[in-house]
């Protein structure tokens, strides 16, 4: 397919292009008629407001939103144990739902037909999967959502699936061989262990293989991986991101400069502690309104960190986008009583073409916290001593705390994955 046909057009024209206020008008007014739906028919949400004095007549527009306290996925956990299945926020009994979907801890989510939430299938037009597509669905079919509202999402989109699961690489590359597969869907990493296997088999993944273009989630996407994925492939590789509880929350355009919102879900950027918005283009935390009329999610705290941009998009989408996702509120460390986020040792890195992966190890010495930034470069040819020094005036300026800095050679990272590793012992 032409690259031309991926980069243009639109999922729903008439949505996607709405002028800030107009978009707004109609969040409020879905807002509104969803709130006084959910108060009278789940009763987990009508037992929030309750709790906090707090009426659906005092939600009159989307500066009221922040009146309604936060559901965590910690508090949907601990109602489902008092109340079985699905914690009281169902709005209809469990054999009411098309699927019942359990993720790890034993938490359940009843489903509606998944074609009725759009917010995937738009995320995969918007990263440029079209009509005649075959795509191949590399995402656990088994208990999660995940795969199946993506399937879903794929067949809204008139694109052909082929529902091949997680694991078994060498099988996943036969099929994409034969069935001649132009589309990717599942994890970075996942997607980069197709390429080394079938570099292994002596296959030429531009002649052999036939994939176009990728949808990514589930993981980071560095920038350094996707370059490599997309240069190795000869395919357009672009994410996505969302939670279980609220669907799609994010997706790139051709243009990969941030995450549109998609239209059917609400989303906030709020201080955790007080949940309360931030002024665009300050990091909070990430909190989803999703108008699932079945298991109503109404401003679900995701524990993600981001920001908003609200500038246009040369795409011709007005919605605003998130920065990128910059981390987890759960996953900051402290070094020398100060917290270390992934996000922010990533905007360090990002300043460095050269690397290829980190890794920020923290042990203690002498009773004294020790945080070595470890940087995998992409080729020896760099000038180890130059990158030394430039990284350790970076990691202060960033994170405020000195630094080590180690320059080792491709390859010796092995679980980048995990960007801080904490090797402390605590007498
Ligand atoms: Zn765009």
């Amino acid at each position: 397919m032409d690259l031309e046909q991926r980069k243009q057009g639109f999922f729903d024209t008439k949505l996607e292009t709405l002028s800030p206020q107009k978009r707004e008008d109609h969040l409020s007014k879905k807002l509104l008629d969803f709130v006084q739906y959910a108060y009278k028919h789940s009763r987990g949400f009508k037992e929030a407001l309750d709790k906090k004095g707090i009426a659906p007549a005092d939600i009159r527009g989307l500066h009221d939103l922040e009146k309604i306290p936060l559901i965590r996925k910690d508090d949907l956990v601990a109602r489902q144990k008092e109340e079985v299945p699905f914690g009281g926020f169902e709005t209809a009994p469990p054999s009411k739902a098309r699927r019942i979907y359990i993720s790890p801890g034993l938490v359940f989510q009843p489903a509606i037909g998944e074609h009725e939430i759009k917010s995937w299938a738009e995320a995969l037009y918007g990263c440029g999967m079209r009509t005649g597509d075959i795509v191949q669905n590399t995402f656990n079919y088994h208990l999660w959502p995940f795969a199946f509202t993506l399937d879903e999402s794929l067949q809204q989109l008139g694109i052909t699936g082929v529902p091949a699961g997680i694991g078994n690489a060498l099988m996943q590359i036969k099929v994409m061989q034969t069935l001649a597969v132009t589309g990717f869907i599942g994890t970075p990493s996942f997607l980069m262990t197709l390429a080394e296997r079938a570099e292994a088999m002596g296959l030429d993944l531009q002649k052999d293989l036939k994939l176009e273009v990728g949808f990514c989630s589930a993981e980071m996407l560095p920038e350094g991986l996707r370059e490599r994925l997309e240069e190795k492939f000869g395919m357009i590789v672009r994410q996505g991101y969302g939670t279980v509880f609220t669907g799609c929350l994010g997706y790139e355009c051709y243009y990969k400069n941030g995450l549109h919102l998609p239209q059917d879900i609400l989303v906030e950027i709020v201080d955790p502690q007080t949940g309360k918005p931030v002024e665009p283009g300050t990091t909070g935390e990430v909190v989803a309104t999703n108008f699932n009329p079945l298991f109503p999610m109404i401003r679900f705290a995701t524990g993600d960190l981001s920001s908003l941009i609200q500038e246009a998009c040369p795409c011709g989408r007005t919605s605003y986008r998130l920065k990128k996702i910059l981390g987890r509120l759960d996953q900051a460390t402290k070094v020398k009583g100060t917290f270390i986020h992934p996000w922010q040792t990533d905007e360090i890195a990002a300043q460095f073409p050269e690397i290829f992966k980190y890794q920020v190890v923290v042990t203690r010495k002498n009773h004294t916290d020790v945080m070595t930034f470890v940087a995998e470069v992409k080729d020896e040819t760099v000038d180890k001593k130059l990158l030394k020094g430039r990284l350790e005036r970076a990691i202060k300026d960033m994170l405020t705390v000195k630094g080590e800095v180690e320059v080792v050679p491709p390859g010796s990272i092995p679980d980048w994955h995990q960007k801080i590793v904490d090797h402390r012992e605590w007498e």
